[in-house]
């Protein structure tokens, strides 16, 4: 089974001015249409399972709506595995229950975990304003899945860090972490510094290199980090529609690692963290 825990789509009637913005942010085009339909068809094509959809909400307010959307993504089509969107500053003024409310009712409908975007959302991974939400994590055992390290072409600065990751798992060592970008794009001497070994999960998400000039990990120092931090906490992604689903299992499969580690990363793996 190949799962692909790391794509972005978004709904029919924004998805020209999501493409658009997108571009704009991130300074590449998408390699492939942005909505359910589209991502459907290249599963197809790619062969692959299962992707996990990750909603960024960039204001609070957007929460609930975000997630109205995704439940009835999820109810239209059992291929998809949606995460749900949470924000930093979600119900600061209301009380701190709404949050358990809104974590309980994407439980409901199965879902395991939030995306949470340090760079778009303006927040330090390791920052006060966000124990609120980790304690809420913990206590519905949802899995924090961050946006980690750079990419994108407005940064001055860097939010999501290893070394604030770090911290994170230090002082909430009972929630479960996945910092994508194989622990923080662009920052992997930091993750070799902080992360590496310890127990948080990665994804392959924009890694590889590619003929678009973007920064990557080089194959061996790949092969090298899968063996230091285990293959059982690493998950096959790709950051679709900003790379193709076939391109970046060729990537994976390429690796001088041993069969068993490339199906852990390219399915097992994921069926285990998002129950399929
Ligand atoms: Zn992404």
């Amino acid at each position: 089974m190949i799962i692909d825990c790391h794509t972005h789509i978004f709904p029919s009637r924004i998805a020209q001015k999501a493409a658009h913005d997108l571009v704009h942010l991130y300074g590449s085009s998408p390699v492939a249409g942005v909505t359910a339909a589209y991502l459907s068809e290249h599963m197809d094509h790619c062969g692959v399972d299962r992707s996990v959809i990750l909603p960024v909400a960039t204001t609070p307010d957007q929460v609930r709506s975000i997630n109205t959307w995704i439940l009835s993504l999820l109810s239209d089509c059992d291929r998809f595995i949606g995460l749900g969107a949470m924000h930093p500053d979600f119900n600061t003024v209301g009380d701190v229950e709404t949050v358990g409310d809104e974590l309980e009712r994407l439980k409901k409908a199965g879902i395991r975990g939030v995306k949470l975007h340090p760079e778009f959302q303006f927040f330090y991974p390791d920052e006060d304003r966000m124990f609120r939400l980790y304690e809420a994590f913990i206590e519905h055992d949802m899995l924090a899945f961050f946006h980690a390290g750079g990419g994108g072409t407005w940064l001055k600065e860097i939010h999501g860090t290893p070394e604030r990751f770090e911290a994170v798992l230090d002082s909430f060592p009972k929630m479960k972490v996945l910092a994508a970008h194989f622990g923080g794009y662009d920052c992997w001497v930091g993750v070799e510094k902080h992360l590496l070994g310890r127990d948080i999960l990665f994804d392959t998400a924009y890694i590889f290199r590619s003929d678009d000039g973007t920064k990557y990990l080089p194959d061996d120092e790949i092969v090298r980090m899968v063996e230091a931090h285990g293959s059982d906490k690493i998950l096959f992604g790709t950051d679709y529609p900003f790379r193709r689903q076939d391109i970046e299992i060729a990537n994976l499969i390429k690796l001088d690692l041993d069969d068993s580690d490339k199906e852990r990363i390219l399915g097992e793996n994921a069926a285990q963290v998002f129950g399929v």
